[in-house]
């Protein structure tokens, strides 16, 4: 009886001719996951995959696995030959196990026969199943509706006994929806909007935007931490570390009070797409959510896109801020976004923002700044990082 993990494919399951792509980037991602833990093998099985290890090392792998975005569930089961005798074997072993570890009482067979060879149908299978276990387990007893516990018999090539589905993100293996450069601060909701993001299969790359002297050396590492934290689920992140103290001095000196929100953004925007364009990244991503400061109007918004022709992806938009809190704090980044350190946007912060920003007269601010030099300096000057 050999222990294998298996893993379930959601969505991508779906995907008809690009089925073999998503499974081989989705097994990429997999080994990257698990790699230094160490494994046998990994193969595909008729429309799951699986990973032959030592059993010891299943806590953490799943630990692991559960980051991968474009797996559903994960299941320790047990694998054993298409042979009657050894399917009810593994399926006492597979129930003994779960009693041991959980007090149930009820429990339910579930029979998936994707080889139709075996010759016994899957209702009846169940039925059969189910006799053997209660035969074994005097305390146990069967309910269809409402089991303490299900028992799958998967019947493929091989056939596969478990008790257990761990949930996984879902989503879409990252890198099968192009790359994107997210705009990442040290604020809650950034990190939040690259999750989703890569969860729909975007490779992140990430731009902060900084004003160092005025803002601290640990304000820096903080976003680098959020990065890191962020890796977990993307894998390495390349960070692009800009400073633009020198375009906010220009904007301060020289444009409306009023407008230095609107007119810094305009600049984080271009800078931004300069370097995806270097990169061939595809698109923007920011953590901006309709309505949630002042500047994050639709006037406001449309002015900013104005400033680029990149698309923006704000997968936020829409969203609550406690919603985006449950988020951060199921992804683990809220502790370190919620630490209080300086962030660029709020050293030169106006009294009173415009709100509802005019591209006429932003463009006509802008007029008096050399914007070209300005974005120049600032990639010219820029750290890059890795992160993982
Ligand atoms: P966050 O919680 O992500 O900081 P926020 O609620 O503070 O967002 P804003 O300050 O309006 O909102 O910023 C909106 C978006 O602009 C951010 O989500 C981020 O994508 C981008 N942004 C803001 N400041 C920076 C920065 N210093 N570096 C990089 N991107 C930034
Ligand atoms: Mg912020």
């Amino acid at each position: 009886m050999d222990k294998v993990l298996s893993v379930s494919l959601g969505e991508i399951a779906l995907k008809g001719l690009n089925r073999k792509y998503f499974e081989d980037q989705l097994i990429k991602h997999i080994r990257r996951a698990i790699k230094d833990i160490g494994f046998e093998k990994i193969y595909k099985e008729q429309g799951k995959i699986y990973i032959q290890a030592e059993e010891q090392f299943f806590p953490q792998m799943i630990n692991r696995l559960r980051k991968v975005f474009g797996l559903v569930y994960i299941s320790p089961c047990i694998k054993v030959e298409k042979d009657v005798d050894e399917i009810e074997n593994a399926v006492l072993e597979a129930v003994k196990e779960k009693i041991e570890a959980e007090k149930i009482k009820t429990f339910k067979v579930d029979t998936n026969r994707a080889d139709k060879n075996f010759p016994i149908k899957s209702p009846d299978f169940s039925r059969q199943m189910g006799g053997v276990i209660l035969k074994a387990f005097n305390e146990l007893s069967v309910d269809v509706h409402t089991p303490d516990t299900l028992v799958y018999i998967d019947i493929k090539q091989n056939a596969y006994i478990y008790t257990d589905k761990i949930k996984g993100h879902g989503g879409m293996p990252i890198g099968t929806n192009g790359k994107g450069l997210l705009l990442l601060s040290g604020g809650i909701d950034s990190p939040v909007a690259g999750f989703l993001m890569a969860k729909r299969g975007v490779e992140i790359s990430a731009v902060h935007y900084h004003s160092y002297p005025f803002t601290s050396e640990r304000a820096e590492e903080k976003v680098k931490d959020l990065a890191r934290i962020l890796s977990r689920y993307t894998g390495k992140i390349t960070m692009y570390s800009v400073n633009i103290l020198e375009i906010q001095k220009e904007i301060n000196a020289k444009c409306p009070e009023k407008e230095m929100t609107i007119l810094s953004r305009r600049f984080m925007m271009r800078i931004a797409e300069r370097i995806a364009e270097k990169q061939n990244i595809n698109a923007l991503i920011t953590g901006e959510s309709l309505g949630q400061v002042a500047s994050q109007t639709i006037e406001g918004i449309s002015v900013t896109n104005a400033a680029v022709k990149l698309p923006i992806l704000r997968p936020l938009v829409g969203l609550d801020k406690v919603d985006i809190i449950e988020i951060a704090k199921d992804i683990e980044t809220f502790e370190t976004s919620t630490l209080p350190f300086e962030d660029c946007c709020t050293v030169f912060l106006p009294k009173h923002p415009v709100t509802k920003p005019r591209i006429e007269d932003i463009e006509k601010s802008e007029e008096v700044l050399d914007v070209e030099y300005l974005i120049e300096n600032a990639i010219e000057n820029m750290k890059v990082t890795t992160i993982e």
